[in-house]
């Protein structure tokens, strides 16, 4: 199964991604994971992307349409995968489609996850990961259950990531509303698309998205 998850930053996609990976055994491709681990590695394709990431930009398709295919290619993407954070612009949609059709696999569903700018915001400034295993928090909607430590692997560090700043939240939500939201029309005329209020709680959210993939969505 090929799923996309697309919404603005901040609407839950990693944390609806993470559930559906246990879920359904899919692996979860997440574009932001792959441009800050290249960024961590100190590489020439990392100091090249730095630039936009720390401004809020998208990094230019070229790069990131090669550096998803590579990832794409590894053996464990053939039972299908989630998508979060890609594709973000028209083109990479284009590239992604003739990707699946080279490897026999079709795109599924295209899932939206709705949400108003003021409450991404907030949701964007609360949010923290733990720096052991990934697993995402938010200081108000989703707290570790022992302060300090990770509820998943006993992790004490935690990283809050560098764009997550008021200033490059609106860059980003500008560079979303630009040119990601095209997107919804191009998925709409291919009778992919799908909305979920992404406003509700987490498991909430997961239901819909749920029954959306089992098919019994109203
Ligand atoms: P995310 O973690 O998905 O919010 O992505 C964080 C940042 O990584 C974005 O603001 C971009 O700079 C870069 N990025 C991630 N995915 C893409 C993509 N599909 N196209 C271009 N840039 C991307």
């Amino acid at each position: 199964m090929i799923l996309i998850l697309l919404g603005p930053p901040g609407a839950g996609k990693g944390t609806q991604a993470q559930r559906l990976v246990s879920a359904h055994r899919l692996v979860q491709l997440s574009t932001g994971d792959m441009v800050r681990a290249a960024i961590a590695s100190g590489s020439e394709v990392g100091c090249q992307i730095k630039t936009y990431y720390d401004a809020g930009k998208l990094v230019p398709d070229a790069l990131i349409i090669a550096m998803f295919g590579e990832r794409l290619a590894q053996p464990d993407c053939v039972r299908g995968a989630i998508l979060d954070g890609f594709p973000r612009t028209v083109a990479q949609a284009a590239a992604l489609d003739a990707m699946l059709a080279e490897r026999g696999l079709t795109l599924d569903h295209v899932i939206e996850m709705t949400v108003d700018d003021e409450a991404l915001i907030e949701r964007i400034a609360g949010r923290f990961t733990c720096a052991a295993c990934g697993t995402g928090y938010h200081d108000r909607f989703k707290p570790t259950k022992v302060s300090g430590i990770c509820d998943t692997c006993g992790g004490m560090q935690f990283n809050r990531r560098a764009d997550d700043k008021a200033e490059t939240v609106r860059a980003r939500l500008e560079v979303y509303n630009g040119q990601t939201a095209p997107l919804l029309p191009y998925f709409r005329a291919k009778g992919k698309l799908r909305s979920v209020d992404g406003m509700a709680s987490i498991d909430t959210v997961g239901r819909a998205i749920n029954a959306i993939l089992e098919g019994h969505a109203g």
